[in-house]
């Protein structure tokens, strides 16, 4: 009998595949496939790095002192039985031989069996003894990182889905090149990066699925409904049938809709909309291309900080990678934003789990985005000095993240003269660049006229908006029922801020440009209310371009205004949804 889950949608479309359960503490370890007929040099590997582990375990034996506790040489003998026991030996090496998963990957996969089957057992002592294996397979994937790994890249046999109980964004960015179908996660919310990020690899995924990495067992078939947020354990043949044929008319729908990548983006009433591209890393410029792009809206920049422990990128790496993202969209805008990296963007991808214990700091209202950046002010000058000399190459915008207060403001106007004047006093000339303000904090909606005075243009942050604005967290599935960006205060807060950018025109002599480069700019859904506020300028990630374009070529921007206007004015759910609805009608 198939067991069903709902979680939250995040990434649409059917995938169907086998599960791979991953601990969140493994998901580090490379994924790959060895080429089929390379299985017996990778079980030479493991069978490679068991007998380095043992000699390790001998070593550590005879080294221990005579007046060593007894306990210490029993715990030797526990690591040298585990490493025997067929189940770590035989079983991984069955990973290898019928899934094509290199050494690594099948020991973690390994690893999550046995620490299930430890889970369920009824004594404590025993279900202590999981740490052990821990502790052995973490010796084996330390040996294994000291010889050299087959070259990977083969397919996979059958299509593999990942469930995790979560995924820091660190973690998925490795996922980018592709090994899995689709992703599950226990926790995590719509607008989490971790979703963000699914999102960008256009697989379909469901966040918040509670209990799904414990009731779903390593190799159950597993169908993910990304637009439902339905999970289908051990389906019958039946329904994978019918799930195949939905995912092919969903691929073909999709094809359908390329036809309009070189329509412009211009509404039934002639309104000329800008339709721009979130990326996370310089590589993402082609899918921002293929999906015809005008520019790139949003290049988050933590996440080429990510992944490399304490190695940060100094000023010529990071002059690089900017330098590529202007060259590769040849000309067009592109808006680079400076790191955002705190709350649920940790650097190395280690979560902050806080299960239940409330002594914790909250991060998400901690040291983040620009007060990460002001805390080290050398490490923003080296980007910022990276993005001056990248301007060179291209129109350049730069975009501060979470600005709330003024001083932060002449703050960072401060550290980018001390920038440029560091580079004239090197001898290179600084680009010339315009510079932006991102809207995420309320408070900074409610001293707008600041902003509109001091930045070139406005960047309205709407995932972070909806959070502060509601105080919900927006990595947290225990609150996403909350997590609104239809709240009418939410609404309220775009409206003043797109009205009061038009507004400048009076006193600045020009209207200041707002783009949206939150989540609410890629739902089709929200499309013609946006179009209906004013926003003329959308960003998001690149599948979701395309969809976003067809509502626009069959929108009138005109009778769109006044009915936006009337959502504005309806406090109550059911008066706010008929007037959604006259939007579409
Ligand atoms: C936002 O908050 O809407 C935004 C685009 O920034 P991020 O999602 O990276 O926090
Ligand atoms: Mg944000």
């Amino acid at each position: 009998m198939a067991l069903q889950m709902f979680g939250i949608p995040v990434s649409r479309g059917v995938a169907v595949g086998r599960a791979v359960l991953l601990s969140s503490a493994r998901l580090d370890v490379a994924h790959y496939f060895v080429e089929p007929g390379q299985e017996e040099s990778e079980v030479d590997r493991l069978r490679a790095a068991r007998s380095a582990v043992r000699s390790e375990l001998d070593t550590l034996q005879t080294e221990l002192p005579a007046d060593a506790p007894a306990e210490m040489a029993a715990f030797i003998d526990v690591h040298k039985m585990l490493l025997d026991d067929p189940h770590i030996g035989r079983e991984t090496a069955h990973w290898i031989r019928s899934r094509r998963y290199n050494a690594e990957w099948a020991l973690t996969a390994q690893l999550d069996v046995i620490a299930r089957s430890f889970d369920e057992m009824e004594d404590a002592y025993l279900r202590e003894r999981k740490a052990d294996v821990e502790q052995v397979v973490e010796r084996l994937l330390r040996a294994l990182r000291g010889t050299q790994g087959l070259p990977g890249g083969a397919h996979a046999d059958e299509d593999l889905v990942l469930v995790a109980h979560d995924i820091a964004p660190a973690d998925m960015m490795q996922f980018k090149q592709g090994v899995f179908r689709g992703f599950i996660t226990d926790v995590g919310g719509k607008t989490s990066h971790t979703a963000i990020v699914a999102r960008s690899l256009d697989i379909p995924a469901v966040v918040g699925a509670r209990e799904a990495s414990r009731l779903i067992r390593q190799d159950d078939w597993v169908i993910i409904d990304g637009d439902n947020g339905l999970l289908i354990v051990d389906p019958t043949p039946g329904i994978v049938d019918d799930y195949r044929v939905r995912k092919q008319e969903s691929e073909l729908a999709r094809q359908r809709l390329q036809r309009l990548r070189n329509t412009p983006a211009r509404s039934l009433d002639g309104q000329t909309v800008e339709l721009l591209a979130n990326i996370e890393l310089p590589e993402d410029c082609a899918g921002a291309l293929q999906a015809g792009a005008a520019g790139v809206g949003l290049f988050r920049t933590e996440f080429l900080f990510m992944n490399r422990g304490a190695d940060r990128p100094g000023e010529d790496e990071q002059f690089e990678a900017y330098r590529r993202v202007l060259q590769s969209m040849g000309g067009r805008p592109v808006t680079i934003r400076t790191i955002d990296i705190g709350a649920d963007k940790p650097l190395d991808g280690e979560l902050d789990y806080r299960d239940g214990d409330f002594t914790h700091l909250n991060p998400a209202l901690g040291l983040r985005a620009i007060r990460y950046s002001l805390s080290d002010p050398a490490m923003f000058r080296v980007q910022l000095r990276a993005l001056l000399r990248a301007a060179a190459f291209g129109p350049l915008r730069i975009l501060i993240p979470m600005l709330a207060h003024a001083r932060e403001v002449h703050q960072t106007f401060e550290q980018l003269n001390l920038a440029r004047n560091e580079l004239r006093s090197n001898g290179v000339e600084p680009g010339s660049v315009e510079v932006g303000a991102m809207i995420e904090v309320p408070g900074a909606v409610l001293m707008l006229p600041l902003f509109l005075r001091h930045f070139d243009f406005i960047s309205v942050g709407t995932n972070d908006l909806v959070q502060y604005t509601l105080a919900i967290d927006r990595a947290d599935e225990s609150v996403a029922e909350l997590y609104d960006p239809l709240h009418p205060a939410v609404l309220q807060l775009l409206a003043q801020t797109l009205a009061q950018a038009e507004a400048a025109r009076a006193w600045k002599g020009h209207a200041v440009h707002v783009s949206v480069c939150g989540e609410m700019a890629g739902d089709p859904q929200l499309t013609r209310l946006l179009l209906g506020l004013g926003l003329r300028s959308f960003s998001m990630h690149p599948a979701q371009l395309l969809s976003v374009k067809q509502q626009i070529l069959r929108s009138d921007c005109s009778r769109l205004a006044p009915l936006a206007q009337a959502v504005l004015a309806q406090l109550e759910p059911e008066d706010q949804d008929r007037a959604l609805r006259a939007l579409d009608a």
